[in-house]
C-alpha cells in the first residue's frame, strides 16, 4: 500500500494543528506538530535562562526530546519530563521564532521530523514542510485565514487570563513577519502547495477539503 505523507505548512492561528490532526484521525496516519518541537526548545531555553545561539545549539545537540501521541494530542518530553502542557503560553508563543531561526536548532529538529516521516503514513504540519523538510511530500496545503480569524482562533485557545484579542492579534502579525522574513526556511508556500484560505470555514469542512484533495491525488 502506498506510504501518504502530507505536509501542511501557514502562518500561526490557521488551524493547522487541529485540521492536521483531524486529517490524520481519518487517513489513519501519525501527526506530527512540528510548532511543538521548536516551542519545546523555546521552553527547555528560557527555563535554562539561555539566550545566546550557541549556548542553544549546543542545549539542542545534548538534549533528550521524545514526541508521542496520546489520547489525540502530541506529547512533548524532554529529559523524560511531558512538558506538553507549558508550550502555548504568550512567553513561549513571543520567544519562539528567535531561536527557531537558529540553523542549528533547524538541522536538528528536521532531523527529527525526517526520521518520523520515513516511516510513512503521516501528516505533518509546520512552516517549512513542503519547501524544506519534505519537498517530496505527497501533498501539499498552504492554510492560511485573515490575520483578525487567526487571533480569534487563538484567544480562544489561549490559556493566559491578562492578555487582550488586539494584543494577540499584533503578537501573530509580528511572528509571521518574523517566520516569514528570516533567512533560513522562511514561511512560504511551495510552488506546488494548494493554497487553503479557511477564513469562512470550519475546521471540520477545512479538513473534509484536505480529505478530498488527497482523494485526487491517490487515485
Ligand atoms: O505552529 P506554531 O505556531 O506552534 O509554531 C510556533 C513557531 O515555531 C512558529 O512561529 C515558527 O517560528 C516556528 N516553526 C518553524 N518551523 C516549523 C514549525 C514552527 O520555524 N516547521
Amino acid at each position: 500500500m502506498r506510504k501518504k505523507i502530507i505536509a501542511l505548512d501557514g502562518p500561526a492561528g490557521a488551524g493547522k494543528s487541529s485540521v492536521s490532526k483531524m486529517v490524520a484521525k481519518r487517513l489513519n496516519c501519525t501527526y506530527l506538530d512540528t510548532g511543538a518541537m521548536y516551542r519545546a526548545i523555546t521552553y527547555e531555553a528560557l527555563k535554562r535562562n539561555i539566550s545566546e545561539e550557541k549556548e542553544i545549539v549546543q542545549m539542542v545537540e545534548n538534549l533528550n526530546m521524545d514526541i508521542c501521541a496520546k489520547e489525540d494530542t502530541m506529547h512533548v518530553f524532554i529529559e523524560g519530563e511531558d512538558i506538553t502542557q507549558y508550550l502555548r503560553t504568550s512567553e513561549v508563543s513571543s520567544n519562539v521564532s528567535r531561536i527557531s531561526a537558529f540553523q542549528g536548532v533547524r538541522n536538528a529538529m528536521v532531523k527529527l521530523q525526517r526520521k518520523v516521516a520515513e516511516k510513512g503514513n503521516a501528516v505533518l504540519d509546520g512552516r517549512d514542510i513542503g519547501t524544506v523538510v519534505l519537498p517530496d511530500a505527497d501533498l501539499k496545503i498552504f492554510l492560511t485565514a485573515s490575520v483578525h480569524t487567526r487571533a480569534l482562533r487563538r484567544y480562544k485557545e489561549l490559556k493566559d487570563t491578562d492578555t487582550t484579542l488586539e494584543r494577540i492579534e499584533e503578537e501573530i502579525k509580528r511572528r509571521d513577519n518574523l517566520d516569514m522574513t528570516r533567512k533560513i526556511s522562511p514561511l512560504r508556500k511551495a510552488d506546488d502547495a494548494i493554497l487553503l484560505d479557511n477564513s469562512d470555514l470550519t475546521l471540520e469542512e477545512t479538513a473534509d477539503k484536505i480529505i478530498s484533495y488527497w482523494k485526487k491525488v491517490s487515485e
